[in-house]
């Protein structure tokens, strides 16, 4: 089994701007002494250096990719949107949308963003490799055309398959996006399409706030394309599994993709700052392997997963070497040192209870017809 890796330094040199956490500082918000938006390159930085602790990288074909082409980002984007972010990317940053605060050369990094995307999917789909993971910074999942947001600049994984759909090398692709917010972008851009199904698992109304209800099933010829997957903030390891197993993983079966594209943010985990969920990196792997066997079964192992959130700089290494064990069974391990502390948190019977009724409500929305 070949897992190509696709990562680039340059990603992480990215620029958050001067943030004190998701506020800007001024009046009673003061400036922070460092770090500043949670989106900053330790939490990817860590997950490659621990990979190398371990030895893992040395089972995977790890490589970086070219940039996202103006063509490619054409796509998805406007031109007089490419055309307004590169001007500003020039004349020395600033911001568009919301919390995406870019400095001198952020459209650069972020078409390499994009462009370590296309590279992962066109290596599964080109047969380079069995499967791919994109260590892609800034991430995607919340850009919508004309407006980035929530640290997204451009929309890497929607770009990637649009360049496979025009290249002829895919026809249908399933996205299962576990990052713990809602992919409201990848959804508008595929909302009224048939040829791209959008799975998203997410903490209920976090972020964006109004986007992500499990009602929005998509329209036009896409009518079933769109799968949302609410649970509510407390949701643990037993109510991630348990969604998988009884929607998403069926949902995906029937939709019969080519491909699978997972959206892989780590900020459903226990200690993340902008989630109130309860998943461990022991999760995350049960997740990978589900999807992984999945692929197997569907679509010749063709699986891509491109990283989005993960705002735990301490935690997220843990949950990523994980999900590139599963990815690429390679032998080395890296223990999760607060698996004792989560799993002793983990939610009540009872809130299991409530959960699977909840998950019980929407598989029957998605899946009875
Ligand atoms: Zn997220």
């Amino acid at each position: 089994m070949t897992t190509a890796f696709f990562w680039d330094e340059r990603c992480f040199w990215h620029g958050g701007g001067n943030y004190a956490f998701t506020l800007p500082f001024g009046g009673l918000v003061q400036p922070m002494a460092a770090g500043g938006l949670p989106e900053n390159p330790e939490t990817k930085r860590r997950l490659k250096n621990l990979i190398e602790v371990t030895g893992l990288i040395g089972d995977l074909d790890a490589r970086s990719a070219p940039s996202a082409s103006w063509e490619d980002l054409a796509w998805v984007h406007p031109e007089a949107f490419l055309n307004e972010f590169k001007a500003l990317s020039d004349a020395g940053g600033g911001e568009m949308g919301l919390r995406t605060p870019f400095a001198q050369g952020g459209f650069e990094l972020a078409a390499l963003s994009a462009g370590l995307a296309k590279g992962a999917l066109y290596s599964v789909l080109k047969g380079e490799a069995d499967n791919a993971y994109a260590l892609s910074r800034p991430p995607g999942h919340h850009c919508l055309p004309e407006f980035p947001n929530g640290f997204c600049l451009l929309a890497n994984i929607a770009i990637a398959i649009e360049a496979a759909l025009a290249d002829g090398l895919t026809r249908r692709v399933a996205v299962l996006d576990w990052d713990v917010h809602h992919g409201n972008g990848t959804e508008a851009i595929f909302y009224d399409r048939a040829d791209v199904l959008t799975v998203s698992i997410h903490q209920e109304h976090n972020y964006p706030i109004d986007s992500g209800d499990a009602t929005d099933q998509g329209g036009g010829e896409g009518q079933g394309c769109n799968i949302n997957l609410p649970l509510p903030p407390g949701a643990g390891h037993r109510a991630y599994i348990e969604v998988m197993e009884r929607i998403a993983i069926p949902a995906i079966r029937r939709y019969e993709p080519d491909v699978i594209i997972v959206a892989c943010g780590y900020d459903a985990a226990a200690i993340d700052p902008l989630s109130r969920m309860l998943a461990t990196a022991q999760t995350f792997r049960e997740m990978t392997a589900m999807t992984r066997d999945l692929a197997d079964d569907i679509c010749q192992g063709r699986l891509v997963l491109v990283h989005e959130g993960g705002y735990s700089e301490v935690y997220v290494p843990f949950c990523g070497h994980a999900v590139l064990e599963e990815l690429s069974g390679s032998s080395a391990t890296a223990p999760d040192p607060f698996a004792e502390t989560f799993e002793a948190r983990q939610p009540s019977a009872a809130f299991d209870r409530f959960a699977s009724g909840l998950i019980g409500d929407l598989a029957q929305l998605h899946l009875s017809k």
